[in-house]
Formats: structure tokens, C-alpha cells, sequence
């Protein structure tokens, strides 16, 4: 920088004082030329360099914030599950009640609910038994089954202190056992406790979704299952809910199967329908035959205590079973 100044200085001055430079022995009428093209690269680097450099930049950091922001968008504030849950759907958000839309008939569902909290899991049965299943393991094809939620991200908190991502947990394993048993192959997003996150990323959530949507679509199911739990601010509202990607003709399909079954199976007193979404990010960022399965709502007291019951979560797989494989037979008819 001295050199430099020293070089301007002498240009308009003419006068050569002898020290260190490098310039020394430069006449007015180069170091004039030397400067205009001085000037002209730094006219260049500002035109073309640093303009790059910030794309570069750009297209770097978009795709964590598209991932981000879907996230954000993605759950309208409704349905159930979503508000709180931090799963899924994320994006949920604050609370707004919106609910699931539609969801007509007096249930409302919504999202509200503040989830994250404490933990404490009760967890009802256990980790995952694995397969077994059997001579035809796997021959008829793949299944996602995704539990929803899992290590940081507890999900909806129930009343008891039950965490949705143990609830999840447990009906996915469920379904997993039934599923192989009809001689499907498996394959879940995750079996333990855990997230799908690196421990040290700063954005968990973002790289737990990715995680998913990247396992599904690296496995070409036939079709995905994404177990969740829901949450209203009406306490008094219950029942299982199945969500689809609104533009997926199959996917309406699916959940309708399954929504049938489970409304069927269950003998739910007043039944949801199932419902179209075009926010949740599993649904839309998987190219696969994708439904969420709200088992029902953590919300509700009655509900959060039935939802733990052994018996009862044998009942919600196999009737999610059954809506499956009706969805499947009819799908193979065609
Ligand atoms: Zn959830």
C-alpha cells in the first residue's frame, strides 16, 4: 500500500525520492498507462469477479434455505399434527389453527400446538423386530415406512408427557411386521431413538427431511407411509386422519384406502376423511406414492391414552395394513 501511494504521488509529481520503490525508475507517461490500467482491472474485477463470486455464494446457500423455507412453508397450520409438530411438516407453525383444512364436520383439526418440550418416553414397545417374515420376505416389492420425528425432535407432546416421535416409533414398527409378513420388503427411515441429522449440523431439521425424502427416493417403493400423531387445541377433537399430496392421483388413492380401513377397523365415533396437502415437505418433495397416517391426536386425552395401548396400536397397524394392501390389489388390477 505504501509503494502504491508512493506511486500515485509520483506520477502527478514527478519528483523521485529514492526510497525502497520499485517505481523508481518509472517516467510519468508509463506510470500514467500503468495506471489507467490499473483502473481498467479494477473496473473488471468489479464487473465480472465479484458479481460471480456472489452467485457462487448464492447458489451455494440456496439450497439450504429452499430446504428451509419449504420446511417453513410446508405445513399450513393445520392439520393436525402439524401444528406442533416439528416433524414433518414443518412449517407449521405457529400454531395457527388452521387446521386441517378442511376438515369439515366439526372436527378440527388444526395445528396448533406447541410441541417440543420435554421428553419422557414411555415408550411402549419396543425397538424393532426385525423381519422375519418369512419365504416371500420381500419378493412383492418395497415399502418406506417413515416414523415421523425422532431425537431432538420429540414431535407433539401429549398430556401424559408421551413424545409422538415414541409413539411413531412403535406403530411403524408395527406396520413393518405386518407388511413383511405379506411379503413386502421394508425399509424404514429410521429403527432407534434418533433423528437423521449430523449432531453437529445447525440445521437439524432441514438435514433430517432431506435425509428421509433421500431414502425414499433412493428405494423406488411402491409406496411410502409416514407415521405421525396429531394435536388440535380443542381437546375434544380425535380420530385418524391420512394426508396425500393433493396433486397425486395414486397418493389420493392410498390415503383413501387407508383412511377407510382405519375408519372401518376402528370403530371411530365421528370419522375424519382423508385429505390433500400440497405443503408437507415429505409429500411433496418424494417422487413415491406418499401418505401421512395421523394416528390420531395426542390432544385429546382419551385418545393420547388409547394411542398407548398395546392392544389398540395393534389395531391401528393392522387396520394402516389393510388400507395398504386394499390400495395395493386394486392398484395391481389395473
Ligand atoms: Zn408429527
Amino acid at each position: 500500500m505504501k509503494n502504491f501511494i508512493q506511486f500515485i504521488f509520483r506520477i502527478f509529481h514527478r519528483e523521485a525520492s529514492a526510497e525502497n520503490s520499485i517505481f523508481e525508475s518509472i517516467d510519468h507517461e508509463t506510470g500514467i498507462k500503468l495506471l489507467q490500467y490499473f483502473m481498467l482491472c479494477v473496473l473488471l474485477i468489479l464487473c465480472f469477479i465479484l458479481p460471480g463470486a456472489d452467485v457462487k455464494k448464492r447458489a451455494k446457500e440456496s439450497a439450504q434455505q429452499r430446504v428451509q423455507q419449504e420446511l417453513r412453508e410446508s405445513s399450513p397450520g393445520g392439520n393436525a399434527d402439524a401444528s406442533a409438530d416439528s416433524g414433518l411438516k414443518t412449517g407449521i407453525g405457529a400454531g395457527n389453527g388452521n387446521t386441517e383444512a378442511g376438515n369439515g364436520a366439526g372436527n378440527g383439526t388444526s395445528g396448533a400446538g406447541a410441541k417440543n418440550g420435554d421428553e419422557n418416553e414411555n415408550s411402549g414397545s419396543g425397538e424393532g423386530e426385525s423381519s422375519g417374515a418369512g419365504s416371500m420376505a420381500g419378493q412383492k416389492g418395497t415399502i418406506v415406512i417413515d416414523a415421523g420425528h425422532g431425537g431432538d425432535d420429540p414431535g407433539m407432546i401429549g398430556p401424559s408427557g408421551i413424545n409422538e416421535k415414541v409413539l411413531n416409533l412403535i406403530y411403524a414398527e408395527k406396520l413393518k411386521e405386518l407388511l413383511e409378513a405379506q411379503g413386502y420388503r421394508i425399509v424404514m427411515t429410521r429403527e432407534t431413538e434418533d433423528g437423521l441429522y449430523d449432531e453437529d449440523q445447525s440445521n437439524k431439521k432441514a438435514q433430517d427431511m432431506e435425509r428421509r425424502v433421500k431414502i425414499i427416493e433412493e428405494n423406488s417403493p411402491l409406496l411410502t407411509v409416514s407415521i405421525h400423531q396429531n394435536s388440535y387445541p380443542d381437546a375434544s377433537v380425535s380420530g385418524p386422519q391420512v394426508f396425500y399430496f393433493q396433486h397425486s392421483v395414486e397418493a389420493e388413492k392410498l390415503a383413501a384406502s387407508i383412511q377407510n380401513a382405519m375408519n372401518t377397523e376402528l370403530e371411530i365415533g365421528r370419522p375424519r376423511t382423508h385429505k390433500g396437502n400440497t405443503s408437507y415437505y415429505i409429500l411433496k418433495r418424494s417422487s413415491s406414492v406418499t401418505v401421512i397416517v395421523e394416528c390420531g391426536f395426542l390432544t385429546n386425552p382419551q385418545e393420547e391414552e388409547k394411542l398407548q395401548e398395546e392392544e389398540y396400536q395393534n389395531q391401528v397397524a393392522q387396520a394402516i395394513c389393510d388400507g395398504v394392501l386394499a390400495y395395493l390389489e386394486k392398484a395391481s388390477q389395473v
